[in-house]
């Protein structure tokens, strides 16, 4: 049996890196199957909408939603761009899928949990250590996601 659709929470962590590596050895025999490198931008590290509106000197408390969906959207594609080098780098012959993808959610955990939801997800393999990878023990991001899903999780140091 075969993992249909890996996803790979991506943090730019060497560790992250290195969950690619595992699950591109899982699913790279098999065509049928995706790996999806994902990374969750908390919406807390997006500009502040009323900051923002005031950098634009819009009369306005909010700047015009389209004007933040813009920003917002660029900075997803950024984040899929990077996952994209990535990928292409580390992909060798794998003959599965292989997508880069990027959302907005309040937290990373959150993120990964509607990812997983929504896009069918069999298998996670990610980090156990990520940017923040001074302290011992395992992640906040990893401990929360091994607690919020029901699909099995591989964690790599
Ligand atoms: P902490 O954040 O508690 O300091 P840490 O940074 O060492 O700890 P985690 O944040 O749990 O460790 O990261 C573990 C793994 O979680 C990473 O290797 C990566 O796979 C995933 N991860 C962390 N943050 C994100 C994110 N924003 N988007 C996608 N995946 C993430
Ligand atoms: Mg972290």
């Amino acid at each position: 049996m075969y993992f249909k659709n890996i996803l790979v929470p991506y943090d730019e962590s060497e560790h992250a890196k290195s969950a690619l590596h595992i699950a591109l050895g899982l699913a790279g025999p098999y065509p049928e199957a995706k790996v999806h490198v994902m990374t969750v931008i908390p919406s807390s590290s997006l500009p502040d909408p009323t900051l923002m509106a005031n950098a634009l000197e819009t009369p306005y408390a909010m700047p015009d939603p389209e004007s933040y969906e813009r920003i917002m959207r660029s900075v997803a594609e950024n984040a899929c761009t990077d996952a994209q080098r990535l990928i292409d780098e580390t992909r060798d012959d794998a003959q599965c899928q292989v997508v880069a993808d990027a959302v907005i959610a309040t937290s990373p955990v959150e993120g990964i949990a509607d990812y997983v939801r929504s896009h069918d997800i069999d298998l996670v393999v990610m980090g156990r250590r990520g940017l923040g990878a001074l302290r011992g023990m395992i992640g906040s991001v990893s401990f929360g996601v091994l607690r919020s899903v029901d699909v099995p999780v591989l964690t790599v140091k």
